[in-house]
């Protein structure tokens, strides 16, 4: 078949088959480009299920990008808290400011336009052109990747430059390929097949609308497809942090808006192998370095992208009775304060937060809980956890 013909019946496939099985998710229940953004940008790295009260809360205190754009960034990262990946978070807020201020806070419709906001790549750019606009305008992500792969039969790694050439040729075909199909439609049916249908391991070909079209299913290739080259491995970074306690608020650090974490506070940390090699550079937070003790043998593991962390975490008490605070503490942090935790401004991160538990206040009260009615008859069900 001819690649025109079969772009053709590709495009009609799927467009058939998103209108029986699509999810009934929020954010389709829009053209809004703000929220079709919102979501995108939440959705990267993140599941669906996860993103779904995220994505609710964050609307219901920024309904729209001038509202995003006013709000301090410390609330925006507050609200963003416990989603990782909070350079997302930042971005999105610079980018608001440049859709009131560049755009008098109308989102504009071309991808062009879009790819000029802060943190919108081309293939957000091509979901709100395409989803809220009907731009016949292309995107390509994992799932679309792995759906063209094995669709057209590329044998290219996949992560490699040509393959994503390929790939996004290859979609920009497919959402012009039918006048009949609108773009909004076709770039989403291809992901939702992607994530539904057409996964990593195991696809449902027997349910595939595309299985009559697809060269990976017509040769035994689906465990072939796409290539992968490996992945490096995380780094494995061992770092020590320091937990002070008093009177309820506990000793954190504010990271520079620029770089992992940004802007989220934590309790201080430093990459070292022992408390031991620690002290002397946990002392210019304010602590009493000499006095920290492990709080946990076993420490908190954090896998980022990149790197690995392994973290001990110690206990120590503030130096200053008075409560006096360094007023500079070293990069990459920018501020030290005794913060309630639960109210922090901006948030404290999941790796902040993991550590927390590791050495909890000493003096908070002792909380105790009946078990829910029927708690100890509840069996555990495979994905119940
Ligand atoms: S037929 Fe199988 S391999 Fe091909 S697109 Fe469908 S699910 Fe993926």
């Amino acid at each position: 078949m001819e690649n025109a013909s079969k772009d053709a019946a590709i495009a009609k496939n799927l467009a058939a088959w998103f209108g029986r099985a699509a999810r009934d998710l929020p954010w389709r229940r829009t053209r809004d480009p703000y929220r079709v953004w919102l979501s995108e940008v939440m959705l990267q790295q993140t599941r669906v299920d996860t993103v779904i009260p995220y994505y609710e809360r964050f609307l219901a205190r920024f309904p729209d990008a001038r509202a995003l754009a006013l709000a301090p960034l410390d609330d925006v990262l507050a609200l963003w808290s416990g989603l990782g990946y909070y350079s997302r978070a930042r971005s999105l807020h610079q980018a608001a400011k440049q859709v009131v201020d560049e755009h008098a806070g109308v989102f504009p419709s071309s991808a062009e336009a879009l790819r000029a906001l802060r943190g919108v790549g081309p293939y957000t750019a091509g979901a709100i052109a395409s989803i809220a606009f009907d731009a016949a305008e292309p995107l390509v992500d994992g799932n679309v990747g792995r759906v063209l792969s094995r669709v057209y039969g590329v044998s290219l790694d996949a992560r490699g430059t040509e393959a994503q050439k390929v790939f996004w040729e290859t979609a920009t075909r497919l959402v012009r390929a039918d006048a009949a199909v609108p773009p909004s439609v076709l770039n989403q049916s291809l992901m939702e097949l992607g994530a539904l249908v057409c996964s990593p391991t195991k696809p449902g070909c027997g349910v595939c609308p595309l299985a009559k079209l697809c060269v990976a299913h017509r040769d035994g290739l689906t465990e072939v497809l796409p290539v992968m080259s490996p992945r490096a491995k995380p780094k494995p970074v061992a770092m020590v942090a320091a937990v002070a306690w008093r009177g309820g608020r506990v000793l954190l650090a504010q990271r520079a808006a620029q770089g992992l974490f940004g802007g989220m506070w934590e309790p201080p940390l430093v990459e070292a192998a022992s408390v031991a090699e620690a002290r002397s550079r946990l002392s210019a937070f304010g602590l009493d370095a000499g006095a920290l003790r492990l709080a946990a043998k076993a420490p908190v593991r954090h896998v980022l992208s990149h790197r690995s962390l392994s973290v001990l975490v110690a206990r120590a008490p503030v130096r200053s009775a008075e409560g006096a605070l360094p007023s500079d503490v070293p990069a990459p942090y920018e501020r030290v304060a005794m913060v309630d935790p639960a109210a922090a401004p901006g948030g404290v991160s999941s790796l902040a937060a993991k550590i927390l538990a590791a050495a909890p206040d000493p003096e908070a009260p002792l909380v105790l809980t009946a078990p829910p009615k029927g708690a100890r008859k509840a069996k555990k069900r495979p994905g119940n956890s």
